[in-house]
């Protein structure tokens, strides 16, 4: 049968029934606390007639209403979707045809977001109603066979990129990063994590939430606003958090920081997306923190990837590190497969334990992203002579000027080092002649003219890859995982 993530669960109620461990702006549930509700719960849904394999979507924000519904899916072998609360009602509605959703199980404060979801499904429940109409149920284990090899969740990508793509688990991949990921940052029961970040994304939720749940951890779950994560590490003492680059840029602007005790804090992760060499100084400066770590992944990968320890960002800041988890192995190929030679560019492959089982009915992109087991990841890195890897850009975003490549990243990464820049994205837009030209839109956080960063620019980068146009914003459009919208971005720009 193998070890479900119920099971854990389970274990963990029996292992430490008494320790707080799911802290929530307005509870703190134990293990058992947790358990027993779920247990109520999953009876509830069976005799609702919520069947083994049936795919109900989860929406909630980061409370303890979202993993009742989640693991009392799970604890009767029907399939949760943790979906992104803020699609808009079109983006769901696309979501739920292509996912064959059964059912819902909502959050009643998002009562009104879900109503134009209702046709079509089986169940339609808000959290809060059934947690209290289940009350009377057995609060015991429940029996249902269910293997570590059925599928248990279907996560969807951040839509960085297009349309959000559903991922397909099992149990025992899943627990397979929990396993890696815990060994990577030594994660035992006496670590309090905190979560602000979306759990309807990958890594929050598979990696993160997971290493520490398979630990018998505390967990602080919330939503994210930069004075809240400072006050949650100091009231909790929390000791890990990961969130997206945006999040600890935004949280160093917090006038108070200096005023925080962060010192319980023994890892700061950080990545989903690039975080600008630049950028990354100014946020160590500004915790006064040296326990930064840069991890690497995508949720076809778990996420479980590589990382960079604080001490190696000495020497490789901006690496995405040299030593992949436990369970998986990296590497960078030619177009042809053949693996390329230090400083050569190529595409970052995965393999290990926990990739995806495919992409949710869609056969022909699962073969296009997995072949002979390995994961194409459409990252373009290279790898130094002392072997650690580096992100250069995604294969889409890469721009094609007059058929020469010029990866946006760069560009990005010399503008984030002038000192009145808070941050860019850097676009192709169309050009008559070369295809393709070099667009930079910029949130400023100081004065600078146009002729002042295009002298930067020119100092500091080959003519071919300068932006011809400059664009200047107040804020970039991001998705919930903090990931700037690039081809939003593009669409509106060019
Ligand atoms: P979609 O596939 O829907 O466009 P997405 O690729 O953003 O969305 P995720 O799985 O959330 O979905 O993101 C994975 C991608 O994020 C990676 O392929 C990579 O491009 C980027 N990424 C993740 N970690 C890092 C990092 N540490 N540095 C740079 N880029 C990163």
């Amino acid at each position: 049968m193998g070890t479900t993530i119920h099971g854990v669960l389970e274990r963990n109620a029996r292992k430490f029934p008494e320790k707080d461990a799911f802290i929530t702006a307005s509870n703190r549930l134990t293990y058992g606390d947790m358990n027993r509700t779920c247990n109520r719960l999953a009876r509830y849904l069976q005799d609702e007639g919520v069947r083994h394999g049936d795919r109900i979507a989860v929406m909630s924000r980061n409370n303890e209403h979202f993993f009742f519904a989640f693991f009392a899916c799970m604890k009767i072998g029907a399939i949760p979707m943790p979906i992104n609360i803020r699609l808009t009602p079109k983006e769901l509605g696309a979501i739920f045809q292509n996912a064959s959703a059964a059912g819902i199980l909502y959050e009643d404060e998002l009562a009104e977001t879900v109503t134009s979801l209702k046709e079509n499904l089986n169940y339609y429940f808000s959290i809060q109603d059934v947690v209290g109409a289940s009350a009377h149920f057995s609060e015991g284990n429940l029996h249902v066979p269910i293997d570590s090899r059925d599928v248990c969740e279907i996560l969807f990508t951040s839509g960085t990129t297009g349309m959000p793509k559903g991922v397909v688990f099992n149990h025992e991949r899943i627990l397979a990063i929990a396993a890696a990921v815990s060994v990577n940052f030594s994660l035992t029961h006496r670590d309090s994590m905190l979560t602000l970040m979306p759990l309807s994304h990958s890594a929050p939720l598979n990696t993160f939430f997971m290493s520490g749940f398979y630990c018998g951890a505390t967990h602080v779950i919330s939503d994210f606003t930069p004075k809240g994560f400072l006050n949650w590490i100091q009231q909790e003492k929390t000791t890990f958090s990961f969130a997206a680059p945006v999040a600890y840029l935004l949280a160093a602007k917090d006038p108070d920081l200096a005023s925080y005790d962060l010192s319980s804090m023994r890892v700061f992760a950080y990545g989903g997306g690039p975080l600008a060499l630049a950028s990354y100084h100014h946020v160590k400066k500004a915790f006064q923190n040296e326990n930064f770590y840069q991890v690497y992944g995508l949720t076809e990968a778990g996420p479980n990837g590589i990382l960079l320890y604080p001490e190696e960002h000495l020497d490789k800041a901006g690496s995405i590190g040299k030593n992949p988890t436990v369970n998986m192995e990296i590497r960078v190929v030619r177009p042809d497969g053949t693996d390329t030679d230090p400083n050569e560019y190529g595409e970052i492959l995965l393999t290990g334990d926990s990739l995806m089982l495919e992409y949710d009915n869609n056969l022909e992109e699962t073969n296009a992203a997995i072949k002979d087991g390995w994961l194409y990841t459409g990252d373009i890195a290279y790898r130094d002579e002392d072997g650690y890897f580096y992100i250069v850009d995604r294969k889409k975003d890469v721009i094609i000027s007059g058929g020469v490549n010029i990866y946006p990243r760069e560009v990005e990464e010399v503008l984030a080092k002038h000192d009145a820049v808070l941050e860019s994205c850097v676009v192709g837009v169309p050009h008559e002649d070369w295809g393709e030209t070099v667009k930079a839109v910029v949130v400023l956080k100081g004065d600078a003219s146009e002729e002042e960063l295009r002298a930067f620019a020119a100092e500091h980068l080959a003519e071919f890859k300068c932006p011809r146009i400059y664009s200047f914003v107040d804020e970039l459009p991001r998705n919930a995982s903090g990931k700037i919208l690039k081809q939003q971005v593009k669409l509106v720009h060019s």
